[in-house]
């Protein structure tokens, strides 16, 4: 047989439809399976993250307060995990910044002296806003422990009213409890203005303050008919007031005064505690400021007649020179000294020496102008300064006060008597130009007198005056 010869054909007929079928559903079984895998999956992480996401949310929240200054909010710890101590941890923290916070606004309201009124505010930034206050008050009071005088404390008291708390209408007063008399030491920033927020009358009248008769913080803030000597014109133009006594030793030595509009009432009111810390670190510094002007001036002046003493001369001779020559005018001194006042101590004794010696300081005084300088030099010598006045203009003032004693009676253990002073005196510029030289020369002068005969003036003249002379 030859080769590639057709011998015959055989049909063969095969069926796909059933491997079809089976591909399908294999296909779909193994699509069900991914899905199920799938959803199974998703579970099983949806299971697994969800107390992550629900304690990240939880966080979420609780910072979101703690930013707003509520740190009580607590994560729930749910699980062993990383997770549960994250929560377990930040809770920790919230608890540790409570304790602390709550710890620093107790000592905060301690130094206040006050509650907040910190209903639904963010208590964090409270507390950080009254410590930087509170900061500041301390040093206030640095500064004003270093200022000198009183006058200096309410100056700044006043810049701390503008500046601080923006209050530009306001009176701080002082009061002169012996006196009961208020003065108005700075109205609305201006030194020594009229009273203008209350009525005068108060000035001769401090009780009529009711801040002052009370000892009380007045608040008419609310009821501005609280004190009646709130002026009834700013009562009229709708302002209101609250008034700080500031306490010295148990009793009102100065009161600060605000006047608002109704519309500022609430901001002001929650502006006093603060102010109250400032008024409080100001009332022992003004006292020992006045206590030290006093002091001061007290060791200036002769408690027996109140006259100025040798200290005030030795304190002020300078400067009294300096004025004369920087104004270019005069200044006589006159030196006095009572004739024979030792037999008034031998006969009615020393007590009717004193007496006599506050007697003529009384005509002294009642003879020169309020601007002269009376000074009780010693035991029964006095000087007399006379501003603006030379000599020659001096002479009738001295001739005047000589008469005056010569004509007065003294009283002295029920019956009267006679005196009479001897006087000398000497200018500046013309008889010297250094203080104590013309005070030497009026002595010079008073010396003169005595040898004439005494009851007389001598108006100081270079013969007088010998280097070598023994005075
Ligand atoms: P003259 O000045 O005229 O020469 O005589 P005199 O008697 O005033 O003499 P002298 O100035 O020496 O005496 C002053 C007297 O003044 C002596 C002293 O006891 C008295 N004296 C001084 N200070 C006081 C005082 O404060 N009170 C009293 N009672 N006497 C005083
Ligand atoms: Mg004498
Ligand atoms: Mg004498």
């Amino acid at each position: 047989m030859q080769e590639n010869t057709v011998l015959g054909a055989v049909t063969l007929t095969a069926s796909i439809e059933h491997m079809k079928s089976a591909a399908i559903m294999t296909v779909a079984f193994l699509v069900m399976a991914v899905a199920l895998f799938a959803v199974i999956s998703i579970l099983f992480l949806r299971r697994m993250l969800q107390p992550l996401v629900t304690t990240a949310n939880e966080i979420e929240t609780a910072v979101d307060s703690a930013i707003d200054g509520d740190f009580s909010h607590r994560i729930e710890s749910r699980t062993n995990d990383e997770i549960g101590k994250i929560a377990t941890q930040f809770n920790a923290l919230s608890e540790g910044i409570t304790n602390k916070l709550s710890l620093i606004r107790e000592n905060v309201v301690q130094l206040v002296q006050s509650q907040p009124d910190s209903k639904g505010g963010n208590l964090l930034s409270e507390t950080a806003d009254t410590v930087s206050g509170l900061v500041r008050v301390s040093r206030f009071k640095q500064a004003i422990e270093e200022d000198e005088t009183d006058g200096e404390v309410f100056l700044r008291i006043s810049e701390v009213l503008e500046q601080e708390f923006n209050i530009h209408t306001f009176s701080i007063y002082e009061v002169d409890q012996n006196k009961k008399m208020i003065h108005p030491v700075m109205i609305d920033s201006v030194p020594e203005a009229p009273i203008h927020w209350c009525d005068a009358a108060i000035h001769d009248h401090c009780v009529g303050c009711r801040a002052v008769r009370t000892g009380h913080l007045i608040d008419g803030s609310e009821n501005v008919q609280l004190c009646r000597s709130f002026s009834s014109d700013a009562a009229v133009a709708d302002k209101r007031y609250i008034c700080l006594p500031v306490i010295e030793s148990g009793s009102v030595g100065s009161v600060v005064q605000l006047v608002f509009g109704s519309e500022d009432a609430h901001k002001v009111r929650n502006q006093r505690p603060l102010l109250e810390a400032y008024l409080r670190e100001a009332a022992p510094v003004l006292q020992a400021k006045r206590l030290m002007a006093s002091l001061r001036e007290s060791s200036l002046k002769d408690a027996m007649t109140g006259l100025h003493n040798r200290r005030f001369l030795e304190e002020y001779a300078e400067t009294l020179i300096s004025q004369c020559k920087r104004r270019a005018v005069p200044m006589t001194l006159l030196m006095m000294d009572l004739d024979y006042f030792k037999p008034v101590n031998d006969t009615y004794g020393h007590d009717a020496g004193d007496q006599v010696l506050r007697e003529l300081a009384v005509i002294l005084q009642a003879n020169v102008r309020e601007s002269d300088l009376v000074i009780r030099y010693g035991g029964e010598e006095f000087l007399i300064v006379l501003l603006e006045t030379n000599a020659e203009q001096a002479l009738p003032v001295a001739e005047k006060i000589r008469t005056a004693v010569e004509s007065h009676k003294f009283k002295v253990g029920g019956t009267s008597l006679s005196k009479t002073i001897s006087a000398g005196l000497a200018d500046f510029p013309n008889d010297a130009q250094a203080f104590w030289q013309v005070l030497k020369f009026a002595d010079v002068s008073l010396y003169a007198a005595k040898e004439g005969g005494r009851n007389q003036v001598v108006r100081f003249h270079k013969a007088l005056w010998s280097e070598d002379a023994d005075y």
